[in-house]
């Protein structure tokens, strides 16, 4: 570990960017040697899009105002300032609600990310159902694939007294809806089902399993964190009663969020998890971050207007790569279902080739082993063990996202430089 730490550390000295604030005259005009050898390193390919988009340059250029001129605090009713920063955060909401085919704005609930929006959706719902008296307060349903910041508010959950059943998924990675319907209790309150699969991709049927919960009255949540801009959302028509949303998935900023809470056609009551001034219809309190707010609207009208677009390269792009590295790796296979997956990513089994090692073998290609938070831990895989595999299985997979900016030319070079970096690292695990 300390090993890997010490290599990531070299790496981002290397390729990572320095902001320097006031930097001496010598500096600002480039002449620094380490300036002038970072300039010539050729940048690596980011192929991560799972963990993270770049900011669109026009959700930034959205976006400037609000640092500087737009500084107000939304919640100031009493000036002009204030009236600025809350008139572009209705906006936002506005154009967040369109996006996901919500019924109304006020069911767009800002937070920081889609952690905060599930911990609210899951934690706020459980508590607001709950029964009381002996027993058990109440029980919810996920599958076992679901991200840490859905698992990780249940385990606290049951310490606090819920139930919670974890729900196995086949072996393509595809829940079967009526696994669902077997886990039904009399005292479920919610069922949990991600749009999309962070690591292996896969496209969960979310309208089926809603209507479930419809017809029996539970309440649905999905993490839809991966799924705006990469399959069509609609909250309302598909009774999805509660979808976490994170801006920085889909080329908006990094530290906003939002959670729909429907309230229009049933009102979903969830008991806030933090508490202060009432932001947020009382469901979040604290300041809002309008700049991010405001750039989370823009990217996710970008991302609606240009799903298909987007969809259409990226399959394009993930079947060239598929193609490449089926005909060059001996071995290699796909983790996930082929066809119902996020369109640009692939996660691939190398026998034999242990990411973390596969990883520091290519220093110019930005891939990630398990999802950016079980790399932080380097636990194998829940969603890959979750498939069957193995440990060892799961430690020689890794992800490739591909983006809206991957391009044909940096998919080739990816498939000559994985090939030639596993021949090697094969080629030395059999040397005595
Ligand atoms: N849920 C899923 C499916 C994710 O992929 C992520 C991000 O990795 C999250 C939740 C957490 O989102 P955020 O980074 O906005 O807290």
């Amino acid at each position: 570990m300390r090993f890997l730490a010490r290599t990531f550390g070299e790496a981002i000295a290397a390729f990572g960017p320095k902001i320097e604030l006031g930097a001496p005259a010598e500096l600002a005009r480039g002449g620094s040697c380490s300036h002038a050898r970072r300039r010539s390193v050729k940048r690596p390919i980011y192929l991560d899009h799972q963990a993270t988009t770049p900011v669109d340059p026009r959700v930034l250029e959205a976006m400037l105002p609000y640092f500087t001129e737009h500084f107000g605090n939304a919640a100031s009713k009493a000036h002009a300032f204030g009236w600025a920063a809350e008139g572009a955060v209705a906006e936002a909401r506005e154009r967040i609600a369109r996006a996901i085919g919500a019924e109304e704005p006020s069911e767009i609930i800002f937070t920081s990310g889609a952690t905060e929006s599930n911990n609210l959706a899951l934690r706020g719902a459980a508590l607001a159902y709950a029964r009381n008296g002996g027993g058990s307060r109440g029980h919810l349903i996920v599958t076992a694939i679901e991200h840490r910041a859905v698992l990780d508010p249940c385990a606290a959950l049951e310490r606090e007294g819920f139930e919670v059943s974890y729900v196995p998924v086949p072996k393509n990675g595809v829940l079967e809806p009526a696994q669902i319907e077997e886990a039904f209790r009399d005292n479920t309150l919610l069922v949990s089902v991600m749009a999309a699969n962070n690591e292996i991709g896969t496209l969960q049927p979310i309208a089926e399993t809603a209507a479930l919960c419809r017809a029996r009255n539970v309440l649905f949540h999905t993490d839809a964190a991966q799924a705006l801009g990469q399959l069509p959302l609609a909250v309302h028509r598909d009774d999805i009663d509660l979808a976490s949303l994170s801006a920085h998935k889909f080329y908006g900023p990094k530290g906003v969020g939002a959670l729909y809470v429907r309230r229009v056609s049933r009102q979903v009551r969830l008991v806030p998890q933090l508490l202060g001034g009432g932001h947020e219809l009382g469901l979040r309190s604290g300041t809002l971050n309008v700049p991010g707010i405001v750039g989370m609207g823009v990217a996710a009208e970008l991302a609606v207007r240009e799903l298909e677009a987007v969809n259409a390269q990226q399959l394009r792009l993930r079947e060239l790569l598929w193609q490449r590295l089926v005909a060059t790796i001996p071995a290699i296979s796909l983790n996930g279902d082929s066809e119902r997956r996020l369109s640009g990513n692939l996660n691939l089994l190398i026998p034999g080739v242990r990411a973390d090692k596969l990883m520091l073998a290519l220093p110019l290609l930005a891939l990630a082993s398990g999802s950016a938070c079980s790399s932080l831990t380097g636990v194998p895989s829940h969603v890959l063990r979750a498939l069957g595999l193995g440990e060892e299985a799961a430690a020689c997979s890794i992800r490739i996202g591909m983006g809206r900016n991957t391009t044909e030319e940096e998919v080739l070079l990816s498939a000559d430089r994985l090939e030639a970096a596993v021949a090697r690292l094969r080629g030395r695990a059999q040397t005595p």
